[in-house]
C-alpha cells in the first residue's frame, strides 16, 4: 500500500520525533495528544530541532517550512480518520495503549495500518484489541528519532506480509534501516539494553560505584557513547521501569527483577531529563549526579 498520511498518537519525546521525520520525508502528519499544552510543546520542540538541522546544513530552510506545514496538531482522535498509517506512541502502559487503540479503530478506514512504537509490550496482544490484527505491527523507533538509524519492525502473530512490506517501505523512505524482530517481550534492542541499565542501577544501589564512576567506567571501559545511567535519564526512568516489568512478567524469570532504586526514583517523579531530575539533576547549567 502506498502510504501518504500518517497519524501519530502521543506527542512526547518519541511522538514529536516521529512527526518530525515523517513530515520531512513528505508524509502529511496528524499529531494527537491529550492536551493543547502537550501539542504546543511538541510543535515548538519539532521547530527547534529542525532549526538545529538547518544550522548544520542537514536540511534547507525550505525543507523545514514545508515539513512544519505538513504537521497538523489534533486533540480529537477522529482527525486520525484520514491516516493510511497510525503510529501509537503514548505512555508505555498497556492499559493506556489498549484504550487508545480501541478508541481509534471506529474512526479508521479499512485500509489503515495501525502500529505501536511500544518498547516492550506484546504486539499480538495489542493487535487483538483491533478489528484488523493482520494490519497491526510494532514500529519501534529509537531515541532521538531524527538521529537514530534503526527502526525495529515487529510482526504480531497475525501480521500479514503486505502490512510488513508497507511499513518497510516507510522505513526506507525515512532513510532509516529496519531490523526485524519476533514478538517477545522488549524485542531485540531493549531485551539487551534495559537489563544492562537495570544492572547499572543495582551497581549504584549496592554501592559498587557512584553515578559518575559507573557512567565513566562504561564510557571509557566499554566504549559506550553514553553511560548507562545517563542513558536511563535520556530514555525516561518510567519507561525503563515499565520495560523491566514487561520482561519480568512476560519471561517469568527473576533475573529481570527491576532494581528497587529505579522504582524509588520513578515513585519520586524523578524520571530523568524530561522532568529535570533523575540520576542527574538537569536544572542547572551542567548535569549534576544525584548520588
Ligand atoms: P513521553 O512520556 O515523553 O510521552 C508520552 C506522551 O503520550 C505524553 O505526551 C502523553 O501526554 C501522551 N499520552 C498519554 N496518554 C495518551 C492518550 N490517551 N492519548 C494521546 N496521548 C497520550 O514518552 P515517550 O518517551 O515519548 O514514549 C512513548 C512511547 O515510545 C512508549 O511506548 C515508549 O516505550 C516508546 N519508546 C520510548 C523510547 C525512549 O527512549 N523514551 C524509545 C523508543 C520507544
Amino acid at each position: 500500500m502506498d502510504i501518504k498520511t500518517v497519524g501519530v498518537i502521543g506527542a512526547g519525546q518519541m511522538g514529536n520525533g516521529i512527526a518530525h521525520v515523517m513530515a520531512l520525508a513528505g508524509y502529511d502528519v496528524t499529531l494527537n495528544d491529550l492536551s493543547q499544552d502537550a501539542l504546543t510543546a511538541a510543535l515548538a520542540k519539532i521547530e527547534k530541532n529542525m532549526v538545529r538541522q538547518v544550522s548544520r546544513n542537514l536540511i534547507t530552510e525550505a525543507d523545514m517550512q514545508a515539513g512544519l506545514a505538513r504537521i497538523s496538531p489534533a486533540l480529537d482522535v477522529a482527525a486520525l480518520g484520514t491516516a493510511d498509517l497510525v503510529i501509537e506512541s503514548a505512555t508505555e502502559n498497556e492499559d493506556i495503549k489498549n484504550k487508545i487503540i480501541e478508541g481509534i479503530v471506529p474512526h479508521l478506514p479499512e485500509h489503515t495500518i495501525i502500529t505501536s512504537n511500544t518498547s516492550s509490550i506484546s504486539i499480538t496482544r495489542l493487535a487483538a484489541r483491533t478489528d484488523r490484527p493482520e494490519k497491526f505491527m510494532g514500529f519501534h523507533f529509537m531515541n532521538p528519532v531524527p538521529l537514530m538509524q534503526l527502526v525495529e519492525l515487529i510482526r504480531g502473530i497475525a501480521t500479514d506480509d503486505e502490512t510488513y512490506q508497507s511499513c518497510l517501505a516507510v522505513v526506507e523512505k525515512l532513510g532509516k534501516t529496519a531490523a526485524s524482530a519476533e514478538d517477545f517481550p522488549a524485542f531485540i534492542v531493549n531485551r539487551i539494553l534495559i537489563p544492562m541499565i537495570n544492572e547499572a542501577c543495582y551497581t549504584l544501589y549496592e554501592g559498587v560505584g557512584n553515578v559518575a564512576s559507573i557512567d565513566n567506567a562504561m564510557k571509557l571501559g566499554a566504549n559506550h557513547p553514553m553511560g548507562p545511567l545517563e542513558l536511563a535519564d535520556f530514555i525516561g526512568l518510567d519507561t525503563c521501569l515499565a520495560i523491566m516489568n514487561v520482561l519480568h512478567d512476560g519471561l517469568a524469570d527473576t533475573k529481570y527483577r527491576p532494581c528497587p532504586l529505579l522504582t524509588k526514583y520513578v515513585a519520586a517523579g524523578w524520571l530523568g531529563r524530561k522532568t529535570g531530575r533523575g540520576f542527574y539533576d538537569y536544572r542547572g547549567d551542567v548535569p549534576v549526579p544525584t548520588r
